[in-house]
């Protein structure tokens, strides 16, 4: 925690405004006496602050609270449709563009294939029709748009808005400074995993998550690594690259230009070969691995098994490293948590020894595989609620 004599005056303006607008937010009606109580700030600061959110119209007049001896005191409410904030998410399969509002509820989705466009300037150009449909269907000024969140799956420049390099979508080198100024809303970039982590860190289920590694388990495998609730992503912008640690002494070539890695045997390309070698069938979709019928078969169960055997020698490897107090298990394979679950509980040692390591714990992805896009959509609100960069 910052030490308090070090911060200027600015930054504690800052701070007391983030600390009122998330404890009016938090309460679904509250007083400013209430509030001055709870974050022990003098009144006079408190309804100065109160005053300034209900012009930004954050903060409205809800009604009089019972009289405890003199005046009935206002009663305050957070206006979750104050601002809004849009996410996307772009796979080599789908692009989702979301529009949320201030309380983390999604309001409307829009999505396409990312093979029904000829290449990724056509993919952007698409977003931003849906974008601007969106905003036009539920009237809702570009000024009230807080920004928009893009998750891509690749390396991120995020403070010049730049895409290095995502192989999978085959784009380098990209820059969203004209989408940016074309739709005149300021947009974030971010890396997939970390995206989907920060997301996981903000609406997931299990508290304290303020530590955590979060494996997006898609055509590759990416990690996000949330350290004291900042997205870590050290100096050269590359931290996380867990998929590509090696693992295996075989000979198999990945993408990266290497051998070995834990993507090779962890990712979903990895199930869908272990699948084939088990059963001689091919497949191409998760769904059909995790369908009813497949489970009961004995090969299938072998092949899930020998991927969970491969997926958690990485994950090993995290906890001993890192020693998180999560490892989150998302990407497209967390929508399958209640099937691998159920796999994993039925084999008791596979819960023992798989679920808790070293202390931390191991589970899967609450937001299955729509962490990314909600995460994407939560970037633009951080300058509401956060007081401090998200990146480090
Ligand atoms: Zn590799």
């Amino acid at each position: 925690m910052a030490k308090f004599g070090t911060l200027s005056q600015e930054q504690i303006k800052e701070i007391n405004r983030v600390n009122v607008i998330n404890a009016i937010r938090n309460n679904k009606e509250t007083t400013k006496h209430e509030v001055s109580r709870l974050l022990k700030l003098s009144i006079p600061t408190v309804t100065s602050n109160i005053n300034k959110l209900i012009k930004e119209g954050f903060v409205y007049e809800s009604g009089v609270a019972e009289s405890t001896g003199g005046r009935k005191p206002v009663l305050l409410s957070f206006n979750e449709n104050a601002r809004f904030s849009i996410g996307v998410n772009m796979t080599p399969e789908h692009v989702t563009t979301i529009l949320m509002n201030l309380n983390g509820i999604i309001i409307e989705s829009k999505s396409f294939k990312y093979s029904k466009v000829k290449d990724f300037d056509e993919a952007v150009q698409h977003i931003e029709r849906n974008i601007l449909s969106i905003l036009e269907g539920r009237q809702i000024p570009k000024k009230k748009v807080l920004g928009i969140g893009l998750s891509l799956p690749g390396l991120v420049e995020e403070e010049k808005l730049i895409l290095d390099n995502a192989p999978n979508l085959g784009v380098k080198e990209y820059d969203f400074h004209e989408f940016q100024e074309r739709l005149g809303i300021k947009v974030y970039v971010e890396n997939e995993a970390n995206i989907a982590a920060y997301g996981e860190t903000i609406q997931g289920q299990h508290k304290n998550m303020s530590n955590v590694v979060y494996v997006s388990i898609t055509e590759g495998v990416g990690t996000g690594i949330i350290i004291n609730n900042q997205i870590y992503k050290s100096a050269h912008k590359k931290a996380g690259e867990f998929g590509h640690m090696r693992i295996s002494d075989e000979k198999i070539q990945c993408n990266c230009g290497r051998t070995g890695c834990w993507e090779l045997y962890a990712s979903k390309r990895a199930l869908f070969k272990f699948f084939t070698e088990m059963t001689g069938e091919f497949v191409d979709q998760l769904a059909v691995i995790f369908s009813e019928e497949n489970l009961a078969k004995a090969q299938v169960r072998e092949a899930i098994s020998k991927y969970l055997e491969y997926l958690f020698i990485g994950i090993e490897n995290i906890v001993l490293g890192l020693n998180p107090e999560y490892v989150i298990i998302g990407g497209e394979l967390g929508k399958y948590k209640d099937e691998l679950l159920q796999f994993i509980n039925e084999k008791i040692h596979l819960k023992s020894s798989y679920m808790e390591y070293e202390g931390t714990r191991i589970i899967f992805s609450d937001l299955g595989d729509q962490g990314a896009v909600i995460g994407a959509a939560l970037l633009p609100q951080q300058s509401i609620f956060y007081h401090r960069n998200n990146v480090i």
